[in-house]
């Protein structure tokens, strides 16, 4: 187990369970407009569950929208910082809970006095490398072997930071090949047993592509017990990182929000067109609590068992479907009956 980390009231590694992240995709400026922009972000991010987010900080100027925006949100924030000390100190004063610095590309003074102010304010500092932006020296060091470059790269960061007396790390090693990413998290979580992790595929671009990528590898290290907070990076909006994480959290039973709908791929055996019953259920089961289990089956071959385990399942039929609840069928209807029916058997 990792050390207990606190970022404002939000508690990572330990117990405490793998947080979903984002990062905001609108631009923090001084423009009001931008500002509302990134605040009404922030608010859709915390429907779908957002527990953390990061927020691009490339310019001093930005201290005072930072300031307004964490006073205007509940969603915890992390102010991302590449290289400048400056700006680092800037988020902090503006009272950011976390910051993420390359450490490396700092001068040792102010590096020190971005670690003196991060202990006096409870500060947690994310340091971390993307393969992408790997220097030669650890290239070199690794002999070309672009996992083990990354890993020496955070670990060059994180002994810069433990070597001032600081420990309130969180790791980070992305890239975006997941069996380099894997492996450069495998070698951190055996250097670093005791530092918290944020887990990630960088850049899995787009679409199912995206989410397939960003999901392989993301659950073959928390399969690993590495992992203490993810973010999906997807070419998308930041709502879908936040749902798609939870999935696959939900899928891999580690956290159960959201609703665990189950429909079967359908054959020639189907009775019901499955995907017309999934878009009559879908928008009618959001509200449910978390880690409800709704069955859609194709026929009354598998169907009703399937259905049946489930605390709502419907069957297709040749008219329509059958439905059951905990187990016990509530009743046969046709298909036109459906959407009234299906609404009051949700409680709509
Ligand atoms: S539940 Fe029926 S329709 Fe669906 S895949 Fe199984 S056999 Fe085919």
């Amino acid at each position: 187990m990792t050390r207990k980390l606190k970022i404002g009231t939000l508690t990572i590694g330990g117990r405490a369970p793998v947080r979903v992240e984002s990062m905001l995709k609108e631009r923090l400026s001084s423009a009001p407009e931008d500002m509302e922009k990134c605040r009404a972000q922030c608010e859709r991010l915390l429907c779908e569950g957002c527990e953390l987010a990061r927020v691009a900080f490339p310019a001093s100027e930005l201290e005072k929208p930072l300031k307004w925006l964490i006073d205007h949100t509940s969603l915890p924030l992390m102010a991302d910082i590449h290289f400048d000390p400056d700006l680092a100190l800037a988020a902090m004063r503006a009272g950011c809970a976390s910051i993420r610095i390359n450490p490396g590309n700092m001068p040792l003074h102010k590096l020190t006095e971005v670690i003196d102010t991060a202990k006096g304010g409870g500060v947690v500092i994310r340091i971390g490398a993307n393969g992408g932006s790997l220097a030669g020296r650890h290239i070199e060091q690794a002999k070309g072997d672009s996992a083990a470059a990354l890993f020496l790269a955070v670990k060059e960061q994180a002994d810069l930071l433990s070597n001032h007396g600081f420990n309130d790390i969180i790791l980070s090693a992305k890239s975006s090949s997941v069996p380099d990413t894997v492996r450069a998290n495998g070698l951190l979580s055996r250097e670093y047993p005791d530092l918290p992790s944020h887990i990630g595929i960088t850049e899995a671009g787009p679409g199912d592509g995206g989410v397939v990528k960003g999901a392989s590898g993301i659950a073959v290290l928390l399969s690993q017990g590495i992992g203490n907070t993810l973010r999906v990076s997807l070419t998308d909006e930041p709502e879908r990182e936040v749902r798609v994480g939870y999935a696959i959290l939900r899928s891999l039973e580690l956290r159960q929000r959201g609703t665990n709908l189950i429909s079967c791929p359908t054959c020639g055996r189907r009775r019901a067109d499955v995907m017309k019953l999934v878009k009559l259920v879908e928008p009618l089961i959001s509200g449910l609590p978390d880690g409800t289990t709704v069955a859609v089956m194709g026929c009354e071959v598998n169907g009703p068992k399937e259905a049946a385990h489930a605390r709502y399942g419907i069957a297709g039929t040749p008219v329509g479907a059958v439905l059951f609840k905990d187990g016990a069928m509530v009743g046969s209807y046709d298909f036109d009956d459906l959407p009234s029916v299906l609404a009051e058997f949700f409680g709509h």
